[in-house]
């Protein structure tokens, strides 16, 4: 799931139709506030955020989301001087995209980004935390799905096919890296 964090609508939804024609799941914010009561909900695998918010600066939205999670944060800005830049990373920004950019800059710099992100947080600890999505809860350490509290009963193949998807929320996965993963590399 990404989020993306921009007041303008006309680029809110390009942003949103992009990362949904690609296949990432994503949902649209205008403000700080749409963004805090998201985070309550679901913790996002990505943030896209406008630096030019109009209730807040971006780096003030940045610097809340950084207290609670070191989800990747893209900041967006049509604002392009190097030392703009260089605070957004200090600030605790990932990576930074100047206004205007094409689908083509801003998927690759979010696969980067996710790519990043999952490398880092590959231990264990990613593993023992439940997988949640709405009333969806995977759990790794008792091997269970429940959905709204209920258990959903699955084979072990597909167990497998769902704790791999989970631990690649938001990115594409191909038909050869599902076969791969779950089946081994030498299914047939
Ligand atoms: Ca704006």
């Amino acid at each position: 799931m990404i989020y993306c964090v921009e007041d303008e609508k006309n680029i809110r939804e390009l942003l949103i139709y992009t990362l949904e024609t690609t296949g990432f799941s994503a949902r649209g914010m205008a403000n700080s506030k749409e963004l805090k009561d998201a985070l309550k909900e679901e913790l996002p695998d990505l943030i896209l955020l406008d630096l030019m918010l109009p209730d807040i600066s971006g780096y003030t939205v940045l610097k809340e989301i950084r207290k609670i999670s070191e989800v990747p944060v893209i900041i967006l800005s049509a604002r392009s001087a190097v030392a703009d830049q260089m605070s957004g990373f200090e600030k605790g920004a990932d990576d930074y995209i100047t206004k205007p950019f094409g689908s083509a800059e801003l998927l690759a710099r979010i696969r980067t980004s996710l790519r990043h992100s999952t490398r880092m947080n590959t231990s264990s600890d990613q593993l023992f935390h439940p997988y949640k999505c709405g009333e969806l809860i995977l759990d790794f350490e008792k091997r269970t799905l429940t959905i709204s509290g209920n258990i959903v009963h699955l084979t072990p193949i597909e167990y497998k096919i769902l704790v791999f998807l989970a631990q690649n929320c938001g990115k594409v996965m191909t038909y050869s890296s599902i076969i791969n993963n779950v089946w081994g590399p030498y299914a047939d």
